[in-house]
């Protein structure tokens, strides 16, 4: 039995690229598509037009390494934010998470992933150095490491606060209340704002 086309190749296209977001199989991905096509004015044209306008504009900021439209970010070029103090974290959906708990006003820096030997990810693989510049740099009396409870998480933190240690700096980290192998984005606000508020010295 062969497999039958129920719509032209455009649209199974646009099935086959909507099953591929986080969250989305197949079926939800077609339901998407229809819902899609049937409010082609409403939704799928401008939808279409955000997505222009994200390609040509997204970039990864020269100094945090978190996705913006311009470079430095909004957060770094924030001036009311507290720039002596840097949230480290391993992903820009963690940072996201941060700032919808809006616990600190301060400034982050994305690392980009976890040091992993089993997977060929190592310290030049991750945005450490530009961590280490800033802190060089001056003007930082506390880095506060948010990475992930889980083994890899760890690992690079205690690499970081390594690379920190010749530094005058406060290296610090999320207190209880991140449970182990969770992920900052599945987190609360108030958990993630308690985590916060009772960090401790790495
Ligand atoms: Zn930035």
């Amino acid at each position: 039995m062969s497999s039958r086309s129920v719509a032209g190749p455009e649209i199974e296209r646009l099935i086959q690229l909507l099953a591929k977001l986080p969250g989305l199989g197949p079926r939800s991905a077609r339901r998407a598509a229809l819902h899609l096509i049937k409010k082609k004015e409403q939704l799928l044209a401008p939808l279409a037009e955000a997505m222009d306008v994200a390609v040509e504009k997204v970039g990864i900021c020269s100094t945090c390494g978190t996705v913006d439209t311009s470079d430095p970010c909004t957060i770094c070029s924030d001036p009311r934010r507290d720039a002596s103090t840097i949230l480290v974290v391993e992903d820009v959906a963690d940072l996201w998470a941060l700032e919808r708990a809006a616990a600190l006003n301060c400034r982050y820096h994305v690392l980009g992933g976890t040091l992993s030997p089993l997977d060929g990810i190592g310290p030049d693989d991750l945005n450490i150095g530009g961590l280490v510049d800033r802190v060089e740099a001056g003007g930082v009396s506390e880095v506060i490491l948010a990475v992930n409870a889980t083994v890899e998480g760890q690992t690079t933190a205690h690499f970081v606060t390594d690379r920190l240690a010749g530094f005058d700096v406060r290296v610090t980290k999320l207190a209880h209340g991140v449970p182990v192998g969770g992920e900052l984005d599945y987190l609360d606000e108030g958990t993630l704002t308690q985590a916060l508020k009772a960090r401790t010295a790495f």
